[in-house]
């Protein structure tokens, strides 16, 4: 039998457990706290950021939201990163994606104090995440989110396995890589220009997908009994003929894959929520390490 794997339930369980360890902290008089900045008004960010606040609100944590205009300089905009960061209230920064042309995202992103990059996208983050120095390292949220999904599925200890992981961004694929590396797991990444996709595919007990490509991996693409991550969020429009709605899709053609894998996440429901989730837990890691504590993982 197949496992669905439910991450609305995982996320769930994650949140719970934030909530837990964010009240024993209030307790010591330390209350977790996360800015969260978005510049301009495209409608998808808007709703990613007002549900990244109510998340932390839910949390017990201190919200803060900027939205700043379309308008808003670079110059602007890093000043405001700077206040954050020497703001003792705020443990978690968040800059929402993309920023409109003309700032730099790289120069934002950089400016965020490393102890403050909830997100994980700051160099020195990459760097320990890279090196696996996952101890003190922020995580990326998705690719730290699949990961606890795997774990949920496989167990903790994922020695030995071949993962593939099929995408090589900086934000999803090359830290999911790091991560199952750093899990001894043998680990093989594909990208556009790899030859030969499916018969790569079809040797990972672990796979995960982080393309953008509407069920790209196709049912004869995975090994029986492996566990496959879809990390993608495609939006497939309607038919004129009213035949389809708009729905959304993965990665994998989901139908076809489940008869032969062992585990698999749906779309949505699977690594989505999870997103969110090791956002609010990153927070509260970050809040734990500002008074010289480690928070439980
Ligand atoms: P990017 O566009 O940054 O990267 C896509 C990667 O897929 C690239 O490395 C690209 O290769 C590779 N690729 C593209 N086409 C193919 C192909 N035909 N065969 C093999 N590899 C291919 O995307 P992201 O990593 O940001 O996101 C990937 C997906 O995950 C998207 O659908 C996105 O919406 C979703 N996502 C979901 C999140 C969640 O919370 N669930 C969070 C973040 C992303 P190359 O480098 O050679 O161009």
């Amino acid at each position: 039998m197949t496992e669905i794997i439910d991450g609305k339930v995982a996320s769930q369980d994650v949140v719970a457990e934030v909530k837990r360890l964010s009240a024993e902290l209030a307790v010591s008089g330390g209350t977790p706290g996360l800015a969260v900045v978005i510049v301009g008004e495209d409608p998808a960010s808007q709703v990613y950021v007002a549900s990244k606040s109510r998340m932390a609100s839910e949390c017990g944590f201190h919200s803060v939201q900027y939205s700043l205009s379309s308008d808003t300089s670079e110059n602007e905009l890093v000043d405001l990163v700077c206040k954050l960061n020497f703001d003792p209230q705020i443990h978690g920064i968040l800059v929402q994606l993309p920023l409109p042309s003309q700032i730099d995202t790289g120069r934002i992103i950089q400016a965020i104090a490393p102890e403050k990059d909830v997100d994980g996208f700051n160099f020195i983050n990459v760097g320990k995440v890279g090196t696996g120095e996952l101890g003190t390292a922020f995580i990326p949220c998705t690719p730290a989110g699949a990961m606890l999904l795997i774990e949920r599925v496989r167990g903790k200890d994922l020695t030995g396995l071949n993962a593939v992981v099929v995408g090589r961004s900086n934000i999803v694929g090359k830290p999911m890589a790091s991560l199952l590396l750093a899990a001894n797991c043998t680990v093989t990444i594909a990208h556009r220009h790899t030859r030969d996709l499916a018969t790569i595919t079809r040797t990972a007990d672990i796979l995960v997908v982080a393309v953008g490509k509407p069920e790209l991996v196709k049912g004869d693409w995975v090994k029986p009994g492996a566990t496959v991550i879809d990390v993608g969020i495609n939006r497939v429009p309607a038919l004129a003929d009213g035949t389809r709605r708009t729905t959304l899709v993965g990665d994998v053609d989901f139908g076809a894959v489940k008869r032969s894998a062992g585990a698999i996440t749906p779309v949505p429901g699977g690594v989505g929520p999870m997103t969110i989730a090791m956002l609010m837990a990153n927070t509260l890691v970050s809040a734990y390490r500002a008074v010289g504590m480690v928070a439980p993982r």
